[in-house]
């Protein structure tokens, strides 16, 4: 068997201009993208690539790059699976593909905010707010999370408590703390939630590049679930900023559940002078 022939048509030696540009297979994925593709036969790469370089709009080159992929995919396939495909459904998919990449790539980006404010301020308009903080107890070995959700007018929706059994390191802790309410808040469905913390570094460890610690593989956790979201933001503020988070945070080191506790109907008279007073302070 002669490997060194074309494996899409067959007919002519493989060389990379031949499989890109002058083979019947890929002359029919041109014309498919583009029906006045031009059909001169190309003696050199370097031209062709550099002509096309040249000339076509950047629109156009992002789905020349997305077919020379394919044909080099289809191949591959043909070479390895004996697997052939259609210049038509080849061309279908790789632009499929690019659309697909497009829109993933329009999803907002998250925000964060590491200068920290001294006093709570309700979030923008259309805009949730959660503030989070953590508690720990070394004596009974468990860490409490505490966080509370209110809307533009400052009022309060819901609060979240949450023990973990073991003790960990602050960064850690708060980190957890912060990825545990980003999950909590994907379980509700919201969009556009500003999230709050009194852990600078956590907020700073998430806009940084990526640390290969523990640390960060809860770090790398938060920004997946920041950009799973539309609409979401991290800010550091100041402990004085998030009392009720706090308060929150110390009181759930004495719950008993596993899992997440929630008041959504009532406010738990614990938190309910601690958010009043960032309220009137509005
Ligand atoms: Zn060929």
């Amino acid at each position: 068997m002669c490997d060194l022939f074309c494996p899409l048509c067959g007919k002519d030696k493989e060389t990379l201009v031949h499989l890109f540009a002058n083979c019947e297979f890929a002359h029919a994925s041109w014309q498919e993208l583009d029906p006045g593709w031009s059909r001169e036969f190309v003696e050199k790469i370097d031209d062709w690539l550099g002509e096309m370089w040249g000339v076509l709009s950047t629109a156009v080159l992002e789905r020349v790059v997305m077919v020379c992929w394919a044909l080099w995919e289809t191949r591959n396939q043909m070479i390895f699976n004996e697997q052939c495909m259609t210049p038509q459904h080849m061309v279908a998919g790789a632009l499929n593909y690019l659309t697909n990449w497009k829109a993933a790539q329009r999803i907002s980006p998250y925000q964060t905010v590491i200068e920290g404010v001294v006093q709570w301020k309700p979030p923008p308009t259309n805009y949730l707010k959660v503030n989070v903080d953590i508690a720990m107890n070394s004596a009974c070995m468990r860490m409490g999370l505490g966080w509370i959700v209110r809307n533009e007018e400052g009022v309060v929706l819901g609060v979240g408590l949450k023990v973990v059994e073991g003790i960990f390191k602050v960064r850690e802790a708060e980190a957890l703390g912060v990825r545990e309410v980003l999950s909590w808040i994907k379980t509700k469905g919201w969009e556009r939630v500003v999230v709050e913390t009194d852990a600078q570094v956590v907020t700073k460890a998430v806009c940084a590049k990526q640390i290969l610690t523990p640390f960060g593989y809860l770090i790398q956790d938060i920004r997946d679930l920041m950009a799973q979201t539309e609409g979401m933001r991290l800010q550091f503020v100041k402990r004085e900023a998030n009392m009720s988070a706090h308060h929150l945070a110390k009181y759930s080191l004495h719950i008993q559940d596993d899992g997440v506790v929630e008041y959504f109907d009532y406010i738990p008279y614990f938190i309910s002078h601690v958010a009043c007073i960032d309220y009137l302070r509005n």
